[in-house]
C-alpha cells in the first residue's frame, strides 16, 4: 500500500503562509526518516497566484537527495510539465476538472483546451530517455461532485477518463476534490472506470474529509484494490471551498487505519507523529487536524519497521 504524501503541495498552496525552502525539506526528511517514499512536493503553477509554490524546483532537486523516494508535482498545463522534467520530478501529474464549469474556474480552460494541454505533456514525457522517463498522471477532479455545478455523473467520469485514455495516457486517478463522495459513488466509478479502460488505468485516489467521509472512502477503495492513497501530514490544507472545514485526509489517521488492519504502509506511526509535532511547530499558526494525534496510540500498538516498499 502507497501511501503518497500531499501536504506539501496540496496542504501549503491552500494556506497562505508562505513556508520557507529549507523548512520544506526539513519535512520531507522528517517524513522520509518516518518511512514515507512518496511526496508530492509542490506544482509548477503560476507564481503570482501561488507564490507558496514558487520554490519548487529547488525543493525537487532537494528531494531528489533522498534515496528511493518517489519526487512527484503537480502541473496545470505544458509549460508546467516542461518544468517539471527539467527539474527531474519522477512522477508528474496533471488535474483535469470532470466538471466544465469548475476546469474554467480553476484553471481557466475547459475540456478541449485542457486535452490539448494533456497531449502536449504526453509529447514531452514520451520525447525523453526511458530511464529518465517520468510518471504521468491525469487525476480527474471533482469526480465526485462539484462546488458549482453539483451532482457531476458516473457517465460524464467515464466519457472523460474514456478521451484521457485515448490521448495515451497511461494512468488517471480520481479525486474527491469538494468532499462530496461516499463509498457507494466510489465503488461505481472505480468498477465503472475499470470495467470499461481496464484495471491498469486506475490504482490511485485523492479523497477528502470535507464531510468526514474520508476513510469510509478509503477502506472502500483499498478493498476494491486501490494502492495508492494520497493524504496530507495533520489533514493540512483545508477545503478551499468550506472556509473553516477540515479537507484532505490525514495521514497518521490514515497510517493508522491501514497498519491496525494489516495492510503494509512501511510507515512508523510513531516516527510519523514526530514529524506532524515537528512540521505542526514549523506552521504555528495553522490548523492541524487527526484523532491519532490527539488521543495517542494505544497502548500495546507495536511500531511497523519501515522497509519502504
Ligand atoms: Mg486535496
Amino acid at each position: 500500500m502507497t501511501i503518497s504524501e500531499v501536504g506539501l503541495r496540496d496542504g501549503l498552496q491552500s494556506i497562505s503562509t508562505i513556508m520557507p525552502t529549507e523548512a520544506k525539506v526539513e519535512w520531507i526528511a522528517r517524513e522520509y526518516e518516518a518511512g514515507v517514499r512518496e511526496i508530492e512536493v509542490g506544482s509548477f503553477v503560476s507564481t503570482a497566484l501561488l507564490p507558496q509554490m514558487a520554490d519548487t524546483e529547488a525543493v525537487i532537486k532537494a528531494a531528489l537527495n533522498f534515496p528511493g523516494l518517489i519526487v512527484a508535482v503537480l502541473v496545470p498545463n505544458r509549460r508546467g510539465c516542461e518544468a517539471a522534467i527539467a527539474a527531474g520530478a519522477h512522477k508528474i501529474s496533471l488535474p483535469l476538472s470532470v466538471s466544465e464549469t469548475h476546469s474554467k474556474k480553476n484553471l481557466n480552460r475547459g475540456h478541449p483546451a485542457m486535452l490539448a494541454e494533456i497531449s502536449a505533456c504526453l509529447d514531452l514525457v514520451n520525447a525523453q530517455p526511458s530511464h529518465q522517463k517520468p510518471h504521468f498522471e491525469v487525476g480527474l477532479a471533482t469526480a465526485f461532485g462539484c462546488s458549482i455545478e453539483g451532482a457531476v455523473s458516473a457517465q460524464q467520469v467515464y466519457e472523460l477518463a474514456q478521451q484521457v485514455v485515448d490521448r495515451g495516457v497511461p494512468e488517471i486517478g480520481l479525486s474527491d476534490t469538494t468532499g462530496m463522495g461516499n463509498p457507494t459513488q466510489l465503488e461505481e466509478l472505480v468498477t465503472g472506470i475499470w470495467d470499461r479502460l481496464g484495471n491498469q488505468v486506475l490504482s490511485s485516489v485523492h479523497l477528502h474529509n470535507t464531510r468526514g467521509q474520508g476513510l469510509a472512502n478509503v477502506l472502500k477503495a483499498v478493498e476494491l484494490g486501490i494502492t495508492t492513497i494520497d493524504s496530507s501530514l495533520g489533514g493540512l490544507g483545508g477545503c478551499p471551498y468550506a472556509p473553516g472545514a477540515s479537507g484532505n485526509i490525514v495521514t497518521e489517521d490514515l497510517v493508522f487505519l491501514l497498519e491496525s488492519m494489516g495492510y503494509h504502509t512501511g510507515i512508523d506511526l510513531e516516527k510519523l507523529l514526530a514529524a506532524r509535532h515537528a512540521v505542526a511547530a514549523l506552521l504555528p499558526s495553522e490548523s492541524w487536524y487527526g484523532f491519532t494525534a490527539e488521543a495517542g496510540l494505544p497502548t500495546g500498538w507495536v511500531p511497523t519497521v519501515p522497509t519502504n516498499d
